[in-house]
């Protein structure tokens, strides 16, 4: 594997013009799952996506190897009909567009390295579009979120086993 940034997982944006300060007026738990193969979590990936229709930002939140894309592959599947092997980590790339009018976008911000990467992402102009923002390492965004959105942390608990918890804020 390629060596990551030192910072993977600490919060960038608290500067960022991209975001502006948003406490949760409510926090509601949606869904907690302990799955214990990729196929039951890419299971779950298809009956969460009910819940991430546009428009929609979803934080993605979990070590390496926790299942963050592997939940993406069953919400991409079912949100936009994307076969499972076209759904990698947009970790070079940093954004992968799917749907005829990009109804689905898919980030990965493990190689972001600061506020001011972030926010040459263009992810303000996704933000103002009627879609599903689905963004891997999504705890960059420290507790600053931009609007409604979808909270989901991974756990890795064993080899195969993984708690994952689904929050919705506002
Ligand atoms: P991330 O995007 O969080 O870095 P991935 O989804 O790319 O993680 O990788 C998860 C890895 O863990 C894959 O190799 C997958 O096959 C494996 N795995 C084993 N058990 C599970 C599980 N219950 N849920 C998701 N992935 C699992
Ligand atoms: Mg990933």
């Amino acid at each position: 594997m390629s060596e990551g940034p030192t910072n993977a997982g600490k919060p960038l944006a608290r500067h960022s013009s991209l975001v502006t300060r948003h406490c949760p007026s409510s926090l509601t738990l949606l869904a907690e799952r302990v799955t214990h193969s990729p196929e039951e979590t890419v299971n779950f990936g298809r009956e969460l996506a009910k819940e991430l229709q546009p428009p929609c930002l979803v934080l993605l939140e979990g070590e390496l190897g926790s299942g963050k894309t592997t939940l993406v592959k069953g919400i991409l599947a079912s949100l936009a009909s994307v076969p499972e092997e076209d759904v990698t980590s947009p970790s070079f790339t940093l954004v992968h567009e799917f749907g005829a009018q990009g109804t689905v976008y898919h980030v990965d911000l493990y190689r972001v390295e600061g506020a001011r990467d972030l926010a040459t992402l263009g992810l303000d102009d996704l933000l103002g579009r009627d879609a599903t923002i689905l963004i891997e390492w999504g705890e960059k965004f420290g507790e600053e979120v931009v609007r409604p959105c979808v909270r989901i942390r991974f756990e890795h608990l064993g080899l195969d086993e993984r708690r994952i918890t689904v929050e919705r804020l506002i």
